[in-house]
């Protein structure tokens, strides 16, 4: 699938469901409305739209939410699209994850033919985890982590810096990262929904981390890119790799090769635009996935150039009103 600028579009991202366990500041409100449940797709009918995008030449799957291994049945969806691995028709099976419920599920991932996830852990100080999370537990999150690590599956840890939060950790966690062998993922606040909170508070820019972590770390860029919003160094000291997000501060969309899902089947061709197709009325209209393949030709062809990410200084509202747990981040 090619879009009206010539980008290939080889990986999708499922939001499986919007609830979560955790209520992490900048992400949800603390009385988040989730999403009624008659309006979820099923998870026959997340396989099936799943399918239709791997038969249309998406290479990578990445399942996210919410959290998505609070979803019940859920592991029936992964060793179900772990199918498409077996084929070869995937390349990759992947997910995001709290990994508040790693620990149960590593080894059966792995068996699904999952080899990587993506940790998101924004601070190793248990005090600032509850604060962060509302009531999460770091040590359920660190073993989940190291369950994984012990099943064979690659970690990648995300922390979203923030502004006063978390900001003086950041060169500490890149050394336990470092230890223990994970690449990590720095990431920029993206306005996203209301929250209770002013986000324009705790916006760190990562141009500033990164000087930060100049003076106690070797940086070197490398040039990799994996068509998403990364640039990458590596850490002379342990030899892994940090990345940053910055969303906010630089355009990255010309080389964007994804689009999203949501969990009531809204098919998202851009994270910072409202613009979106309708995949669950096209799955349910018919047996044969005739519509559905029409549905998602109609979306591609419909891919916005970029985003224009704003927190309006006026009115301080973000720029796009749903949160990142409906769209999966
Ligand atoms: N619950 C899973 C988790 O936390 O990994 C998966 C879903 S979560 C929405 C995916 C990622 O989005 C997490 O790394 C989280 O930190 C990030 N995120 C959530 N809200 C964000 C925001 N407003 N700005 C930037 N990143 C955000
Ligand atoms: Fe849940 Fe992930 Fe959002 Fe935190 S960032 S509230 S863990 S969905």
């Amino acid at each position: 699938m090619k879009d009206p600028f010539g980008r290939k579009i080889t990986y999708l991202r499922v939001s499986v469901t919007d609830r979560c366990n955790f209520r992490c500041t900048y992400c949800m409100a603390e009385d988040m409305v989730f999403l009624p449940k008659a309006d979820i797709l099923s998870l026959e009918e997340l396989d099936r739209i799943c399918t239709a995008f791997v038969h249309r030449g998406v290479r990578k799957l990445r399942l996210s939410g919410g959290e998505p291994l609070v979803r019940r049945g859920v592991m029936s969806l992964f060793r179900s699209l772990g199918r498409h691995l077996d084929s070869g028709d995937l390349d990759e099976l992947t997910l995001t994850t709290n990994a508040t419920q790693l620990a149960k599920h590593a080894a059966e991932l792995f068996d699904c033919g999952v080899r990587r996830v993506n940790v998101s852990m924004d601070t190793l100080d248990p005090k600032t985890f509850d604060a962060l999370t509302r009531g999460g537990r770091l040590h359920q999150v660190l073993e989940g982590v190291e369950a994984a690590a012990s099943a064979g599956l690659g970690v990648k840890i995300n922390t979203v810096a923030l502004r006063g939060v978390n900001e003086t950790e950041i060169p500490d966690l890149v050394g336990w990262c470092g230890q223990n062998g994970f690449d990590l993922t720095l990431i920029e606040t993206m306005p996203m929904g209301e929250i209770d909170a002013d986000r324009t508070d705790y916006y760190l820019p990562l141009a500033k981390v990164r000087e930060q972590l100049q003076s106690r770390w070797t940086l070197t860029d490398i040039p990799e890119t994996t068509g998403g919003p990364s640039t990458y160094v590596s850490i002379g000291e342990t030899g892994k790799k940090v990345g940053f997000i910055t969303p906010m501060s630089h355009n990255f969309c010309e080389s964007c090769n994804r689009v999203r899902l949501t969990c009531t089947g809204k098919l998202y061709m851009c994270l910072g635009q409202d613009d979106h197709v309708d995949l669950r009325a096209a799955v349910r209209e018919a047996e044969s996935d005739g519509p559905l393949m029409e549905a998602i030709d109609k979306a591609i062809a419909h891919k916005p150039k970029g985003h224009d990410f704003v927190i309006d200084p006026a009115t301080k509202t973000p720029s796009v009103q749903r949160h990142m747990n409906v769209t999966g981040g």
